[in-house]
Formats: structure tokens, sequence, C-alpha cells
């Protein structure tokens, strides 16, 4: 069914009618977390009651459940770009840049520098800080502006760290063209896909990324606590010595063999016991993934976010745009504002979500999969209201609450 509004070939409102969307919301935060997808809780209650309840130990097999990180890998892969076999659920994102970044620093024995950039996520730049001290063998991690990245990939750089989209102000890297400058310099490149998959097309194939790790809590949607991913591109499966070397990587776990051996091809990227209640979740939500086509939804989102920025800039003049116009971006758009924590408390007070990232920038996330323009034209009013009647300035909306 084509869609009148929009002229492309998918069904956003079939899509959007496939979330639990609590009434009298805009919920632009799906990047942070996405909604819950409606089938989820029959899902999750099959592999509780039916599955858990009734097989008990027995689930492990008759259901499938060990399976689910390598099989829902796969879907996510189909995601990215990634073909079957490369891609592992598990754990979480901290975890498995850790992993990514212990086993490209092992690839490049020679080389002592992690470069990244300032818009990384932190904790990513805090696991490597931790694994240069556990390593303690003189790495040092080296983080220049965005803009600047290009030009610091030199011949002392083992790995090129990035995330793709940046979490705060929406930068989008290019990752083919940086993946490339990193093996041209003979450095590898791990991307995070946190702000990227299920936001925007990706091809880890095409950019020949040799590590590629993300989360499905944010635009896969699901749910909160729900387990990350890594590709590895797969002909350096063999080559990895994987750091944390638990018993479900093993080649083989139920050999129950005193010393480790690395279990075949991205096997080996798995460490422990997979949450099970939590795939059974993930699986809900990929399903809606099946009907979606990238290159639309990419397409939208731009139009969606545009259509909110413009608005903004005829709307809000107290608004910064967090990037210079033009700068390629994700899914997200960002703003500074002097208050913008007590502004986004005011507007989420009126039902528009959108979440703050310290010093001042108000982030809003646009989902094609469930966010129309209706909802940017009344977010837009919204936050034009509230800034022109100062309703932000009260010690209610200043205090900072616990998680931002
Ligand atoms: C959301 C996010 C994380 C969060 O990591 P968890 O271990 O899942 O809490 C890490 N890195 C980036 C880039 C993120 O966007």
């Amino acid at each position: 069914m084509r869609d009148h509004d929009t002229g492309d070939g998918t069904d956003w409102t079939a899509l959007r009618a496939r979330f639990h969307l609590p009434g009298g919301l805009i919920y632009l935060d799906g990047n942070s977390l996405g909604p819950m997808p409606r089938a989820v809780p029959e899902r999750v209650r099959r592999t509780v009651e039916d599955e858990w309840g009734d097989m008990l130990i027995r689930g492990w097999n008759d259901a499938g459940w060990m399976d689910w990180p390598a099989r829902l890998g796969d879907r996510i892969g189909r995601l990215i770009g990634a073909p079957a076999g490369s891609t592992m659920v598990g754990d979480t994102l901290s975890i498995k840049v850790w992993q990514a970044l212990d086993a490209a620093l092992r690839l490049r024995p020679e080389r002592r520098v992690i470069l990244s950039d300032s818009g990384n996520f932190p904790s990513d730049l805090y696991m490597a800080e931790g694994l240069i001290a556990a390593l303690g063998r003189g790495h040092e991690l080296r983080v220049v502006a965005p803009e600047a990245v290009a030009d610091s990939i030199d011949a002392d750089v083992a790995v090129l760290m990035l995330t793709q989209v940046d979490y705060r102000t929406g930068r989008l890297h290019d990752m083919a063209a940086l993946t490339a400058r990193a093996h041209g310099a003979g450095a590898l490149a791990i991307w995070d896909l946190a702000h990227s998959a299920g936001a925007l097309e990706i091809d880890v194939t095409a950019a020949d990324a040799d590590f590629a790790v993300g989360c499905t809590y944010k635009y896969l949607n699901a749910g909160p606590g729900a387990p990350a991913f890594i590709h590895v591109r797969p002909d350096l499966h063999d080559l990895i010595e994987p750091a944390l070397s638990g018993w479900l990587g093993h080649a083989a776990p139920f050999a129950f063999d005193p010393a480790y051996r690395p279990g075949p091809g991205i096997a080996r990227m798995r460490v422990g016991t997979p949450p099970v209640l939590q795939l059974a979740a993930l699986e809900a939500a990929l399903d809606i993934w099946d009907d979606v086509d990238m290159v639309d939804l990419r397409a939208r989102s731009l139009a969606l976010s545009e259509r909110f920025v413009r608005g903004v800039a005829v709307h809000c003049p107290d608004l910064a745009p967090a990037l210079p116009p033009d700068t390629p971006r994700g899914s997200q758009v960002s703003f500074r504002h002097p208050e913008g924590y007590a502004v986004m408390q005011a507007l989420i007070a009126r039902g528009v979500i959108g979440d703050f990232r310290a010093p001042d920038i108000l982030r809003f996330g646009f989902t094609p999969l469930f966010i129309g323009e209706a909802e940017v034209d009344a977010a837009v009013a919204t936050l034009a209201d509230i800034l022109e009647t100062a309703a932000w300035d009260t010690s209610e909306f200043r205090a900072r609450k616990a998680v931002t």
C-alpha cells in the first residue's frame, strides 16, 4: 500500500499501529529508549509461561534458547549490512566495546594509539581507559574533535573507535571514508552504531568495517536493558583471541574442558548465559523491521527532522542548533539553550518527551515508525510557547533528577 502523505512505498500508519504509544504524549526520545512494540507482552509471556514455566531446563534445547543470540544477531545483521554468521547478541554495549577494542588491539600489537573523538559516548571512552589500564602495555587514548578525526589517523594508530552518530549533536560520520582512511594507515576501525542501527541505512560490509557494535533498546525498540550486539568482519573471526573468554564462547561449552579454546566464527564473541526473557522481547521487536524499508525510513526521518528544524528556526529564536547547517546527521536534532535542562523538564510536563544532555543540549529523536508531521508541528508549538512564556523558569523544572 502506498502512503499518500509521503509518496513512498511504506505504510507508516500500519507500522505505527504496531507500537503501544500512551495517549497525550509526543515521544521524541526513541533514540534513548524505543517504545514498546505491541507484540512484546505476548511474546515475553510465552517465553515466561510456556517455555520457562513448562519446559524448565529443557527450554535451552526445546525452545532453542541457546541459539537465540546467533539467530537474532543475524536478523540485526540484515539491518546493518552484515552477512549471516557475523553478528552476535549479548551483554551490554559497554562490554561489546571492550571486546571489540581488545580484539582489535591484539591484531595490531606493534601500535599503541586508540583514536576516538570528543563526540563519542563517555562509556566507550571509559571502557578504552579501563582496557588500557588492564593491559598495562602503554596504550594511549587519543581523543580529538570530530572534524579532526580524518587528519589524525597516522601510523601510530592501532584502532579508530568512533560512534557513527554523535549521541549529543546527531553529527554523522562517514563510515566508509574514515574506515578506508584507517585501513590506508594500517589501522583497524570499530564503529559504534548505538544511534544509527534502526535509524539509517548502514552497510558495514560496503564500508569494510572491521568491528561494529550497538544496542537494541534505542531505535530497535527491544526494551530497557535489552542486550547489545557485535559484528566482526568474517575474515577476522579466526584471528581474534577473546579476552572475555566465557564458557559459551568456548568451542565446546558442554565438554567442560578446563582450558579455554575459542569457538568457531562469531561464536567466540559470546561470553555467558544469554538474557532469554529480554531476547524474547528483542525477537518481537525485530519482527517490525522485517516490514521496514531502510531507504524510505531514512528519507522520512530526514523530512520529519528538517520540518522540526525549520519550525524551531521560525518559532523558537532562543534555541541554537547544535550543528552548523548542512552537517550530515543521524535521526536526531539537538539545540543548545543555557537553561536546557529546565526547558526540557517543562516540555516533558506538557507531554512532549525529548531529553537533555549536559551541559546545555536539548535532544529530539525522530523515528518515522511512530512519529508523523502532526507530532512534529505540535512539538514545535509547545516548545515555542514554553520559551515565549518562560514557563521553564521555575525551581521545580530546574531541580535535576538522577536520570536525565
Ligand atoms: C547508549 C550508548 C551506550 C550505552 O552502553 P550500555 O552498556 O548499553 O549501557 C554506549 N555507547 C554508546 C555510543 C551509546 O549511545
